[in-house]
């Protein structure tokens, strides 16, 4: 299946968290690729989300790659506890890291995919040390911390810089967006060179539920 280039991980920051299992099972049936999981520390970001017991129970109920970001000061604390929690994906912020070669080895070393991302005012060349051990790179285009926020158009020449980063490294790291991501800003982020979309919103809110959701993105990713 050719439209599989692109990946689709739906947020489960905005799912309704009383009936996560069903609306993780609607996301797979739906054809998702992965489920993304959104965790804020409430120091790095003001937000107080989910950690390794969360990220257990989707392990438990999807054969999706659970897709772990983490807004967390101090990541390497807990990379162990996500990766035995069943993390497929552990991305960390730069920010974070005053050593992100050692951590993205380390994430490696834990049998998981190594993901680095950057907040919307940190450039591109922050990634310089972390693209070669890099399998995701995943670039945000609102400020961390809450959904429901506006698409910053000013990441799209970020997005770019990056994907010519990628392509100079011979890389085939997937290029991932997070915030806003819906319909109508995705074509702007694929055209920049992203190939995965995390969605929250669009999905778990759209009015027609959650299987409707992915198939419009994925509609829009493919056209
Ligand atoms: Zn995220």
């Amino acid at each position: 299946m050719p439209e599989k280039r692109y990946l689709i991980a739906p947020s489960i920051l905005s799912a309704d968290f009383l009936h996560l299992g069903n609306q993780i099972e609607a996301c797979e049936k739906a054809g998702a690729d992965w489920i993304h999981v959104d965790v804020m520390d409430g120091h790095f970001v003001p937000n107080l989300t989910m950690g390794p017991f969360i990220v257990e129970h989707v392990r438990r109920g999807t054969s999706l790659p659970v897709d772990v970001h983490l807004m967390i000061e101090n990541p390497e604390n807990l990379l162990e506890a996500f990766a035995k929690a069943g993390a497929s994906h552990l991305t960390v912020h730069v920010e974070t890291c005053p050593d992100i070669v050692g951590t993205m080895k380390t994430i490696r070393s834990l049998g998981c995919k190594a993901g680095v991302t950057l907040n919307p005012a940190t450039p591109a060349s922050a990634l310089a040390l972390a693209l070669p051990y890099a399998d995701l790179v995943l670039v945000m285009t609102v400020h961390p911390g809450y959904s429901g926020q506006s698409f910053m158009p000013d990441m799209l020449p970020k997005i770019a810089d990056i994907r010519h980063r990628l392509d100079a490294l011979d890389s085939d790291a997937y290029l991932e967006v997070d915030g806003a991501i819906s319909a109508t800003t995705l074509p702007e982020v694929r055209s920049a060179g992203a190939n995965a979309f995390v969605a929250a919103n669009a999905i778990f809110k759209h009015p027609g539920g959650i299987t409707e959701g992915i198939r419009k993105l994925r509609k829009v990713v493919t056209t």
